[in-house]
């Protein structure tokens, strides 16, 4: 893929003028991509001593030193003694980078197909406000009690600019326009987000597949030695599915027009199978989805009428308490997502599976059906490959958040570095 397009939607344009070649005005000058890898990683792993930052970016410390010092110049970044309770906790070695955010704060929402879970978080991840409310039928209700919330929080955090809003949904998206193309779950289409709530903030609306492949990300970086998240896929799978794809430690959203990779959750793997709410027939989702797992469980009764008999949660605890019946609906659900699984894997060449979404639940009783079904496919057979639990956070607020922290990281970086 060019680096043109694996950029799109997703940093500001000086990164992405520096990422397409555009020549760097003089050899001392500091890359745009440098400060927003060390941005990155400060921010999953703060406080983070400079040897370390230097380790795990693979450069010399007098290079970090460059990078560092008009950072801190500017206020983005403090070296120093951190929080005692951190100490505490995890005992890290007393001086670190991390994050200054003492004045801005972003906005996380997703924006489910049951619930609307709301957010606001400094720049560091750390939590100021959080809110679930029901997600209203239609998107124009939606808008104007997301509106009415950012407001809120914008009154109640005054001592703090709103920098960026986060927004994750199911479904395509248009992420540099702020605009949702289609969610069938909620019938919305066509829906211009950022123009409709005309706010002084970016307005990211991001596929909430993707917006949980940035959480992993983050939590891996968190986590890693390494310079990047490196290649993994996320199958987000709840009401629906969606897939994220992130490659050499970014986001891959396709290569022209709508953000639309990742739409596997409606490829066919069924012919003549269960009509999809996308209008086709046979659809992974109508197959391996928590919506699936109700419908199957629940014989042929209408879908209308199924949904208020039985939810996803209570088959899991049936199973839980050792039901056959509920047991044997989610490893027929695990089989297909294992099914689904291995087509992915194959198509993408990219082993390493990250399972997000409300189907974790069920994790203990579908993910041995879908092992099954993985290694059973010709790429499963030839490849190594993984598939492990996510965090469910991701696909929920944590995503939407994570989503903003990123943007404005890249932000930061390109305005440090053209200042
Ligand atoms: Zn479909």
């Amino acid at each position: 893929m060019s680096k043109e397009v694996e950029s799109r939607g997703r940093v500001p344009d000086e990164l992405r003028r520096e990422r397409a070649g555009a020549r760097v005005p003089d050899s001392n000058a500091v890359p745009i991509q440098a400060t927003r890898e060390l941005l990155r990683i400060v921010r999953a792993a703060q406080p983070i001593p400079r040897v370390a930052v230097a380790r795990r970016l693979g450069v010399h410390r007098r290079r970090i030193t460059v990078l560092v010092k008009p950072l801190i110049d500017s206020g983005i970044l403090r070296e120093g003694a951190p929080d005692p309770a951190i100490v505490r906790r995890v005992g890290r070695p007393a001086i670190g980078l991390s994050l200054k955010s003492e004045t801005e704060f972003l906005i996380g929402i997703n924006i489910g197909v049951s619930q609307m879970r709301l957010g606001a978080a400094m720049v560091d991840g750390t939590l100021l406000a959080e809110e679930s409310i029901p997600t209203p039928r239609e998107a124009n209700a939606a808008l104007s009690e997301i509106r009415t919330w950012i407001q809120k929080q914008t009154a109640r955090f005054a001592d703090r600019e709103l920098v960026v809003v986060g927004i994750s949904v199911a479904g395509p998206t248009d992420v540099e326009h702020g605009k949702l193309l289609y969610a069938p779950h909620l019938g919305w289409r066509d829906v211009a987000i950022a123009e409709r709530l005309n706010i002084h903030a970016k307005v990211l609306v991001e596929n909430n597949a993707t917006a949980a492949a940035v959480y992993e990300a983050q939590r891996r970086r968190a986590r890693s030695t390494t310079r990047n998240a490196g290649d993994f896929v996320l199958v987000r799978a709840g009401t629906g599915i969606g897939v994220g794809l992130v490659i050499d430690g970014e986001v891959y959203r396709g290569t022209t027009g709508p953000d639309i990779a990742g739409e596997f959750g409606h490829m066919t793997i069924v012919a003549g199978g269960k009509q999809c709410s996308c209008g086709n027939f046979g659809c992974w989702e109508r197959y391996a989805s928590t919506m699936s797992a109700v419908e199957l469980y629940s014989g042929d009764r209408s879908r209308a009428s199924f949904r208020s008999v039985m939810t996803f949660d209570e088959i899991v605890s049936r199973a839980s308490a050792g039901e056959r019946r509920a047991q044997t609906t989610l490893e027929r659900v695990g089989t297909h997502l294992g099914i689904g699984i291995g087509n992915v894997i194959c198509g993408l060449g990219v082993p390493d599976v990250v399972l997000s979404g409300d189907l974790l639940r069920a994790w203990k009783f579908i993910q041995e059906p879908a092992r099954t079904a993985i290694a059973m496919s010709l790429c499963g057979k030839l490849s190594r490959w993984s598939l492990e639990a996510g965090d469910s956070r991701g696909s929920e607020l944590g995503g939407a958040l994570e989503v903003a922290i990123e943007y404005y990281l890249s932000l930061l970086a390109a305005k440090k570095v053209a200042a």
